[in-house]
């Protein structure tokens, strides 16, 4: 038995300006004050765009939230000529917690290949950010029946070079790629097939301790509707949350899914 806190992740995408940042974030821990909730029951975190950031670090620190934030993506760069890039240096001073990394949107959209995720991952680490490393399948691969070989190749080649200590601290997010925005959910058991299925080659890669203690979150059209049914399956620790992570009053019940 283990003892795995787990959390919600809200992926805020690309919305909410850092005035709107401000407002929802504002509304979220009011909803949550007003449920009296536990964070360190169930751990909370927004991912604004960058450039809500600063308004986001202000906020929480300046009224004590004892929620948490992160980026939706980091340079694998340092620092220097890469324009539009944002660093893990940067990420990491603007008192970010986590850092997405090899969503699907990101992978699709942007090329994201598995080896740019992995040196993604490896600049997080190396700036003190816990990386949510995003992986899962699209549609063809679901139907032809190899989500499973599919998803642990991706977590094997983003993993690669991580040590067992730092692996203790990522944290996985399988995330369907069908079911992203299109209020299609995988059943509570399809979510368990794969996420059990990324525990057991954590345990293969490292061992089983440190397999035990990371957390694997479902992500996949999420909402307070459905969230309780996909979180009582053994492997599930949480959320990465898109769409219903915009409505603050959703995501505090998202939150409080018992
Ligand atoms: C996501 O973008 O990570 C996601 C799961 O989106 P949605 O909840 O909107 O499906």
């Amino acid at each position: 038995a283990t003892t795995r806190t787990p959390l919600m992740a809200g992926n805020w995408k690309m919305n909410l300006d850092h005035q709107q940042a401000i407002s929802t974030v504002q509304k979220l821990s009011w909803s949550l004050k007003d449920a009296k909730h536990d964070y360190t029951a169930v751990e909370v975190a927004v991912l604004p765009p960058f450039t809500d950031l600063r308004s986001v670090q202000t906020l929480v620190d300046g009224d004590k939230l004892e929620l948490v934030y992160g980026a939706q993506d980091i340079s694998k760069h340092e620092s220097g000529a890469y324009t539009g890039e944002v660093s893990g240096a940067m990420l990491a001073k603007l008192g970010c917690t986590y850092v997405a990394i090899g969503h699907s949107e990101r992978r699709e959209h942007h090329d994201e290949s598995d080896a740019l995720v992995n040196e993604k991952v490896r600049v997080a680490f190396a700036h003190g950010l816990t990386p949510i490393l995003c992986v899962g399948e699209g549609l063809e691969v679901r139907k032809a029946g190899d989500q499973v070989s599919h998803t642990l190749a991706q977590v094997e080649a983003a993993l690669a070079d991580v040590s067992a200590e730092q692996v203790a601290n990522v944290v996985i997010a399988y995330e369907p790629v069908w079911a992203i925005g299109t209020g299609e959910v995988a059943t509570p058991e399809d979510a368990q097939e794969v996420c059990g299925a990324i525990r057991g080659v954590l345990g293969k890669l490292y061992d089983q301790t440190v397999a035990d203690g990371v957390r694997v979150l479902y992500g996949g059209s999420v909402k307070s509707g459905n969230v309780a049914q996909i979180m009582a399956q053994p492997d599930v620790d949480g959320a990465l949350v898109g769409g219903a992570s915009l409505d603050p009053e959703e995501f505090a019940k998202i939150a409080r899914y018992q």
